[in-house]
């Protein structure tokens, strides 16, 4: 049995696909955070299984989201459709609900947020609403965890009976007589492809491309519809989709006049929220605001929180390796063995593991600001400026996503609806520093910047993002000629940050952080110790300058010489940074770490303050990781253009590090 979890935006599916299955899904208080679907199993019932879907507003495919539920409820078929209705919200959310129901698959309406309608003393007629739409309705609190089961259990009941729903008519004058006239036209063809026969007629009406083709009408047969289309605008004075919208909401206008008891018209939370947002999104407070919440987030989590966790957690390490040493000196162990261990693995994965309180805490932060539904405010301010590069307000998101790794992030620009939009988005996210690059920041200003460690980490994140936004206002004056499709996205209320999710949301960055810790880094460790012992003849080298890694390093570092760092120790752990960024420490831990002490090795490998400077930009903007850039192939659906954004990528990097190499020189 599979059940689709179907809802507007925001109206708390993967809570309730969390509370059904058991598993810890990401939730967050901002539009478009599930871009993928995510199957599970039901709890109670292990022969059924869930897919939480993209929120979506209609079945109308505007962005590749929506394409994506569409065609999952189309070619799918799952046995019951369960919809979740915002009970706060539940005139906008209905709209879907109506078109969902032309679909004749059985169907349940889970009546969420309910602990908020109950909270500001409104009701819902639960029993009239379900009788007036032929639908079961279950009213749930999915964070609450109230209503779930009986949810679960009607959802069970109701794809046993194969029970569509009981009514398909919502329609009246124009658009009932158009709506019923194209029926009759399509019907043996809808049925033909398997495809509701209104659903197809409401589709066709609404102007719906893919529809049209798919049914194969002869143009006889378009040509009738067209005439009913244009006699129904003319009547009714608007254009075809207007009228069938108009005809919904008049619908649901009286529906909820009926069923539902409003005693404020307005929630405690959004008097609440229109508070709040007259300091956090006011025109001038704005911007200077952000920049202070996320300095202060940075501050936070470099400084006085997440710099001593991380080193108190080194100290564990390096304690932890200590014994180890002391462990296989006693057991005798041959000294390469105990080098590939200790100088090795210990150092490499030890050196990245070490940063994991700082990812953690900077987690923290970013999942507090997106759980009270902040993050959603910045992406509306961000929009002006924005726009002024050739984008949307919607394009922050994915970048902000970049910030933790970037290739979520190139997923999460599925949301876009453009596809100019999209592609610019893709190119641009890379040059966010994601969390992976964190350590390689971390250790460099501990030994060159000790002083001015948050000065020196805001200039990085924010040269980033200079960057990121010339090239952009370059690109969208040349290659992406065009304007933006203009920005709508519903503001969710501010709500108290859930404990349980941001202690989830922390959780999954730690684990990927600690899986990509004992899986990649661990093997470009044992690589690059292999490397740097050993040379063409497979003979253990004395010195590491004659082994195979010096050889390689040496061969393309000419390459940098002009960026002032061509040692080939920096080289190599620029290359292997290409496996993940993380690499780039870990490895210049494993270079290093016989040579002594770590820090004084690390300033020896740098000529001068400018040179350190330009390594750091040349890592801030240089090709992004393997990951990532399979995701980019991925999404731009061409080897070929990946390919070349690597390679321009580079080129920018090289470009800003030789300039601020050549600046850095003058000044310091
Ligand atoms: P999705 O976008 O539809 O997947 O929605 P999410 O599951 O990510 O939830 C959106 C927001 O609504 C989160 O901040 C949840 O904590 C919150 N939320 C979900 N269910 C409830 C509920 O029953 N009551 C209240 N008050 N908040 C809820
Ligand atoms: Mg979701």
């Amino acid at each position: 049995m599979v059940f689709a979890l179907i809802g507007n935006q925001n109206s708390g599916k993967t809570t309730l696909f969390n509370q059904l299955t058991g598993s810890s899904q990401h939730v967050g208080n901002f539009p478009g955070v599930t871009v993928e679907k995510k199957e599970g199993v039901l709890r109670k019932n292990k022969g059924a299984s869930i897919v939480d879907l993209p929120g979506i507003y209609s079945l109308s495919p505007y962005t590749s989201e929506e394409v994506v539920t569409r065609d999952f409820l189309l070619k799918g078929r799952p046995d019951c459709i369960i919809n979740i209705i915002d009970a706060t919200n539940i005139e906008r959310n209905l709209y879907l609900t109506l078109q969902l129901i032309e679909l004749e698959m059985p169907m349940v309406i889970a009546l969420n947020m309910m602990d908020e309608v109950r909270a500001n003393g409104n009701s819902i007629y639960v029993d009239k609403l379900s009788s007036e739409l032929g639908v079961s309705v279950v009213p749930i609190s999915a964070s609450k965890n109230e209503g779930v089961d009986e949810l679960a259990e009607t959802a069970i009941k109701v794809a046993r009976a194969h029970k569509p729903p009981q009514r398909l008519d919502f329609c009246s004058g124009d658009v009932h007589r158009a709506i019923h006239s194209v029926c009759h036209i399509i019907e043996d063809h809808a049925q033909r492809i398997n495809v509701p026969v209104r659903f197809a007629a409401t589709k066709l009406i609404e102007g719906d491309e893919p529809m049209l083709s798919s049914l194969e009408l002869s143009q006889n047969e378009i040509d009738i519809i067209g005439h009913v289309v244009d006699e129904m605008e003319t009547n009714l004075g608007t254009d075809r989709e207007a009228a069938l919208a108009d005809m919904r909401y008049e619908y649901i206008e009286n529906l909820c006049k009926t069923c539902v008891k409003k005693v404020n018209s307005t929630t405690k939370e959004q008097i609440r929220s229109e508070k709040i947002d007259k300091v956090l999104t006011s025109k001038y407070f704005a911007i200077p605001i952000f920049l202070c919440i996320m300095v202060f987030g940075f501050w936070l989590t470099f400084g006085p929180v997440g710099g001593t966790l991380s080193n108190l957690f080194s100290l564990g390490i390096e304690k932890f390796t200590g014994l180890l040493d002391a462990l296989l000196v006693k057991a005798d162990v041959a000294p390469a063995l105990k080098s590939l261990i200790i100088d090795g693995i210990c150092a490499g994965v030890g050196s990245v593991l070490s940063f994991l309180p700082t990812i953690v805490v900077l987690f923290f932060f970013l999942s507090i600001l997106e759980d009270t539904g902040y993050m959603a405010r910045i992406a509306f301010v961000m929009d002006k400026l924005l726009r002024k590069i050739g984008l949307s307000g919607r394009s922050f998101v994915p970048m902000l996503i970049g910030f933790g790794c970037s290739v979520p992030a190139i997923m999460a620009t599925r949301t876009l609806s453009s596809e100019r939009d999209r592609k610019m988005t893709i190119l641009l996210t890379p040059f966010i520093s994601c969390s992976a690059k964190l350590p390689i920041y971390a250790i460099f200003t501990k030994v060159f910047f000790p002083d001015q460690a948050v000065l020196v980490m805001s200039l990085l994140y924010g040269g980033g993002i200079v960057v990121g936004i010339i090239v952009a206002n370059i690109l969208s004056r040349t290659k992406f000629k065009g304007k933006p499709i203009p920005f709508v996205m519903e503001l969710p209320s501010y709500r108290f940050p859930s404990f349980k999710n941001v202690i989830l949301h922390m959780w999954e960055k730690a684990k990927d952080f600690i899986v990509k810790a004992f899986t990649i880094i661990f093997m470009a460790t044992i690589v690059i110790w292999f490397l740097q012992n050993f040379n063409y003849k497979f003979a253990l080298v004395s010195d590491t300058s004659e082994s195979m890694l010096a050889a390689i390093g040496k061969f393309i570092s000419p390459l940098f010489a002009p960026l002032g760092f061509s040692s080939w120790k920096s080289v190599t752990a620029l290359i292997t940074g290409l496996t993940a960024k993380e690499a780039v420490i870990s490895t210049f831990r494993v270079l290093l770490e016989s040579a002594g002490a770590f820090e004084t090795a690390l300033r020896s490998e740098f000529a001068s303050v400018a040179s350190v400077i330009s390594f750091l930009t040349f890592t801030l903007l240089y090709m992004p990781c393997v990951a990532t850039m399979a995701a980019i192939k991925r999404e731009l659906n061409s080897t070929l253009k990946a390919a070349e954004m690597m390679v321009w990528q580079t080129g920018i990097a090289w470009i800003c590090a030789f300039l601020v190499y050549r600046v850095a020189l003058l000044f310091i």
